[in-house]
């Protein structure tokens, strides 16, 4: 082992959590070391030409709604450090029966006047909804990403709530997404619409949560669109990057952390798999609770508490991803008019709920709801004119928690054969609603649980989100009742900053906000000079 080097604070793991908690760390003149498992920053935000030199193909996420919205991310001014944002012609689309699309425009009356063509009223039960949502979203969002208890947003988002009609707007949101859809729709279009962004969680769509969460996503939709990020995924980790080396801030890379040293009960620094000691009296984890509570940190060093806590702790679902470069655009049958970046593939709501329902009870599902990007649609610099870069992903059980499949073709181990098998099943559902598409098929490429999680260890079993966002572990439960919904935890110096913390999985970095707040609170560093961020 080598002498220590000496920093103000290590960030582990340069996934959008770590590089947003270490350029506020560095904005506010601590000396800051990221040290990333990788060879590339990013996390799950990153983008690859692995499947054709022509093709850009993000490798995990690829809409970014969420860090458009949310405050930890907008306050880095990253269009100041080259990034750009495109936006599909339509937001999403979702066919459904003969041909007929639901789909949502960034321009609500369009949206309205959609779902009004496919049964009249819904248009204006959907404008009512946009005007809810007007008055409470902003404080909301800012109430989800603050830490536990969001009082200054929360105290917002009261009155807009009154105004909103009150209790009846509150049961609303907390009615199940499948229930909701009926109450407020009449025909089966802004139901599925509500439904398929529920579904990029894993609540169960009869589980209260689920609501909140489809109206949440899908207005995020309508008020800020699903942007994504000009030649890739990875422009935005770029952006976060250049911004924080700029301050002075050091990345290191292929640096996978193996210990986290605790002395006299609290962090000194940590230790990396090839023996390099880093001494720092902050650590922020942008680290998935599991491998952080118990493997990094050993148990003998943690509280009691969050030991404990760590016992009841819940994965959310494992994932397979495909990624096909294709020759031609997706031939969709009935046209949507403007083309949607996201596509979502379920026949309807029941079976959606009957889907999510096999993937929590350990069943692989034989009919997959899958999440599709259109990302040439989306931004035209990800693969040459006339062709499509394209993906689908869909959950499926942990693979330690898999009992068996509903089409009886997968075992269950997530090898080679397995996944071909299942991208198979997921590609004929495409095909379906697509017919032809087989045959635009120049190359593709199957991820699965295992894949995911040596592409980036905090995907443990293919997990997206860092913990289940069922509301049993949200809010001030997240990621064990005995951090309250907050990022100390309990062993001073030691910062969990993950999608494992509050507010959860996605795209916002607001979990590395709260964890370099509570850093740069604990320490009373925020007199030191700042230095100039650009
Ligand atoms: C397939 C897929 C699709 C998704 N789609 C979307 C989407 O479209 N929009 C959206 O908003 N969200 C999406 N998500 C979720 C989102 O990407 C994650 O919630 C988000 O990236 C979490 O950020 P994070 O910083 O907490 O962790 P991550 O992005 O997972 O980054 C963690 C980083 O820490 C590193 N690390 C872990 N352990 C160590 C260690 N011991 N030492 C050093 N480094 C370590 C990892 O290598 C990784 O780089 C998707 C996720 C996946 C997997």
């Amino acid at each position: 082992m080598t002498a220590g080097r000496r920093h103000d604070a290590i960030v582990i793991g340069a996934g959008p959590n770590g590089l947003v908690a270490a350029n506020m760390l560095a904005d506010a003149g601590w000396d800051v070391v990221v040290l990333e498992a990788q060879s590339t920053p990013g996390g799950a935000v990153r983008s690859d030409r692995e499947l054709h030199p022509d093709f850009v193909h993000d490798t995990f996420s690829a809409f970014y709604p969420l860090a458009v919205a949310s405050r930890a991310m907008t306050s880095l001014r990253l269009e100041d450090h080259g990034l750009a944002w495109e936006h599909a012609p339509a937001v999403l689309g979702h066919p459904f029966g003969d041909g007929q699309w639901a789909v949502l425009h960034r321009d609500r009356d369009l949206t309205a006047a959609g779902l009004d063509a496919l049964h009249a009223g819904d248009g204006d039960a959907w404008l009512d909804l946009c005007r809810t949502w007007d008055r409470i979203g902003e404080p909301m969002v800012d109430a989800l990403t603050s830490p536990f208890p969001p009082v200054r947003a929360g105290a917002r988002l009261l009155p807009g709530l009154a105004r909103a009609g009150g209790l009846d707007t509150v049961r609303r949101l907390a009615t199940p997404v499948s229930s909701l859809g009926r109450e407020l729709f009449g025909g089966p279009a802004g139901a599925l619409l509500l439904a398929g962004n529920a579904g990029h969680a894993d609540f169960p769509l009869d589980s209260p949560g689920s609501g909140v969460f489809g109206v949440l996503m899908s207005m995020l939709g309508q008020t800020v669109g699903f942007p994504v990020p000009r030649g890739g995924a990875q422009a935005l980790t770029d952006a976060l990057v250049t911004r924080f080396t700029r301050l002075g801030g050091r990345i290191e890379t292929d640096a996978p952390v193996t210990r986290v040293v605790v002395r006299d009960g609290a962090v000194t620094g940590v230790v990396t798999r090839d023996g390099e000691s880093y001494d720092a009296r902050v650590v922020v984890a942008d680290v998935a609770a599991p491998r952080l509570f118990g493997e990094l940190v050993g148990e003998e060093d943690l509280p009691a508490r969050v030991v404990r806590g760590m016992r009841d702790f819940e994965l959310d679902p494992g994932t397979v991803k495909v990624d096909w470069a294709l020759t031609g655009p997706v031939p969709w049958a009935g046209n949507p008019g403007a083309a949607p970046g996201t596509v979502h593939i379920a026949d309807s709501v029941e079976e959606m709920t009957q889907t999510l329902a096999q993937v929590a009870s350990g069943v692989v599902p034989d009919r997959p709801f899958l999440l599709t990007g259109q990302m040439t649609t989306s931004d035209s610099t990800r693969s040459p004119s006339g062709t499509e870069s394209f993906w689908a992903y869909t959950h499926v059980p942990q693979p330690s928690a898999t009992r068996g499949d509903a089409g009886d073709e997968v075992t269950g181990r997530w090898d080679h054969d397995d996944l071909e098998r299942f991208a198979d099943r997921m590609q004929a559902r495409i095909e379906a609603r697509a017919p032809g598409f087989g045959s635009l098929v120049g190359a593709r490429r199957v991820l699965g649980p295992h894949e995911l999680e040596a592409r980036n260890a905090n995907l443990v079993g293919g997990a997206v989100n860092g913990g289940t966002s069922q509301l049993h572990q949200e809010l001030v439960f997240r990621p064990v009742p005995a951090m309250r919904g907050r990022a100390a935890t309990g062993v001073p110096g030691l910062f969990l900053g993950s999608a494992s913390a509050h507010p959860g999985g996605g795209v916002h970095g607001a979990a590395g906000a709260n964890a370099a707040r509570a850093a740069l609170w604990q320490h009373r560093l925020r007199a030191l000079p700042r230095r100039r961020t650009r």
